[in-house]
């Protein structure tokens, strides 16, 4: 025991000296030793790095050429307010009670756990409490034990079925409660494998392609047009009012469908989804619908595919808290599959998934999922955006408070969203979206849009997103994402005015 433990302490030099003597020739030996492991052909078909990472680099680049510039981040589509406080005090709630013996708990169901969750009235049962220092002020976190009597034994999976799905018959059981809809559609694509056709928007949120790429779906990129092989580019522009041709769609297997979408922020009407589900009825193909942005759509299309009769049988829907409730870094999402989805030979789709998520996945954190039912505690009484940063006796007591202040979060980004689309407006240019989700879709006729980022960044020094990087339909937009601080937005749009005007 004690000798393990002098060893772990060891310095890191005295345990490697026996290799002390490694030469100048044999380090450069080890530099140049390679496995005799070949690279896995599919990821050499990737064209680029993965979109987001190769923006982030151009930002970092960009600071180090500028030191002295304040560079805005209209880019990369991450949130910036924070969380409301019921929701954050939920999860320090909940992390304490794991210091607990009767808190603690380990793994949770895969699917995701039933959870002692108690957003609210636990100013009751205070059992401890402590300060928290932040730079506007001090503020008293009171902690509960889990399970105590004034929490409640909640499930996130039931709680997602009624908030989003109600009267659509979707149940609890069908939810699968995960770390974030990114990493649920790279699941799919191990469910479906690679002998699957695919059919994708163009644009569309870069991980599907990449996705589909990766697990070995397509064949090689298309020099000039750059696309892949073996995939059914479903062109969304102005012309088609962002939706598909559908009469001029070839069958495929998978169709990857997200509305609102991301770039373009066209939300699908009614009419439009009911199109795409006869579709798939007739072609017998499974649609994986991404819902990640519903909760932007206010002109009444459709939040859910699931709204469309008939959909449960061809539709799988992928969403997450991310951009609903700000949780891009506390990670939670969700995917949908219907018990009624079934493969040709009858066998429910919903057990492959299920042997999938338990395979490749233990569940979602529970500190997250408490959080999450937490910013699901609905209807109540609307708090202001900014609520302040102490826990109002209202708040704790009304378990109904927090979903009203998530929506608080969306109404703030789409408020965002209409400064910039004004801004576009004002310079002439032809901005879509903005209007039922975060992001704006900029069209500059004739341009390519790397040069239209790389024009943007170095005279504003603001980032957006090339347009390209989501297909080639976007080769002359640029995506601007809504979510920032609201004096960043109102400087951003200064900047772009006095550049293109
Ligand atoms: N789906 C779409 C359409 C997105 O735009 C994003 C993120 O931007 C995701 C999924 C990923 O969501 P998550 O943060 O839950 O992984």
């Amino acid at each position: 025991m004690y000798s393990s433990f002098a060893f772990s302490f060891m310095p890191y030099k005295t345990i490697l000296s026996p290799r002390a003597s490694i030469t100048t020739q044999d380090n450069k030996n080890a530099k140049d030793y390679r496995t005799k492991v070949s690279r896995n052909p599919k990821l050499e078909k990737l064209q680029y790095n993965y979109l987001f990472p190769e923006i982030s680099e151009r930002e970092a680049q960009h600071a180090k050429k500028y030191p002295n510039a304040k560079i805005i981040s209209l880019g990369i589509g991450d949130t910036t307010e924070p969380l409301p406080d019921v929701v954050a005090s939920s999860m320090a709630n909940y992390a304490y009670s794991l210091s607990t013996r009767t808190g603690y708990r380990g793994y949770g169901a895969e699917q995701g756990s039933k959870i002692y969750a108690s957003f609210y009235a636990y100013k009751l049962l205070i059992i401890k409490s402590c300060y928290l220092h932040t730079s506007d002020k001090s503020y008293e976190v009171h902690f509960l034990p889990e399970n105590s009597k004034s929490s409640k034994l909640q499930d996130l999976r039931k709680a997602i079925a009624e908030t989003f799905y109600k009267d659509m018959g979707i149940q609890g059981a069908e939810v699968f409660v995960s770390d974030g809809a990114q990493c649920d559609i790279s699941r799919l694509q191990m469910l479906f494998g690679s002998n699957m056709s695919i059919a994708v928007q163009d644009p569309i949120f870069p991980a599907y392609i990449d996705s589909s790429v990766i697990i070995g779906q397509t064949g090689e990129v298309e020099q000039g047009s750059g696309r892949y092989q073996n995939i059914e580019y479903m062109r969304c522009d102005p012309h088609n009012n962002f939706f598909p041709g559908l009469s001029k769609t070839a069958r495929t297997d998978i169709i990857f469908f997200c509305s609102p979408n991301n770039p373009t922020g066209h939300a699908a009407s009614w009419e439009q989804l009911e199109q795409l589900v006869k579709l798939a009825q007739e072609n017998g193909s499974i649609i994986v619908y991404d819902s990640a942005y519903a909760v932007y759509i206010t002109d009444g299309s459709p939040r859910s595919i699931y709204e469309i009769p008939g959909a449960k049988k061809v539709a799988i829907e992928v969403s997450s808290f991310s951009k609903i409730a700000g949780f891009t870094g506390v990670r939670l999402g969700w995917t949908v599959v219907p018990k009624e989805l079934l493969y040709s030979n009858g066998f429910p789709v919903i057990n492959d998934f299920n042997r999938i998520i338990c395979t490749c996945f233990n569940g979602a954190s529970r500190i997250a999922q408490a959080g999450g039912l937490a910013s699901l505690s609905s209807e109540g009484f609307k708090v202001s955006f900014r609520p302040p940063r102490v826990i109002l006796s209202e708040q704790l007591l009304n378990p109904h408070i927090s979903f009203q202040a998530v929506m608080s979060l969306v109404d703030y980004y789409k408020s965002n969203a209409e400064i910039l689309l004004e801004t576009f407006e004002s310079l002439g240019l032809k901005a879509y979206g903005g209007v039922n989700a975060p992001y704006l879709w900029v069209h500059f006729p004739g341009s390519n849009s790397w040069d239209v980022f790389n024009e943007i960044l170095e005279k504003t020094h603001i980032i957006t997103v090339p347009g390209s990087g989501f297909g080639p339909a976007g080769k002359e937009y640029i995506r601007v994402t809504a979510f920032g601080h609201r004096e960043n937005i109102l400087e951003a749009a200064d900047r772009l005015r006095s550049l293109l005007l």
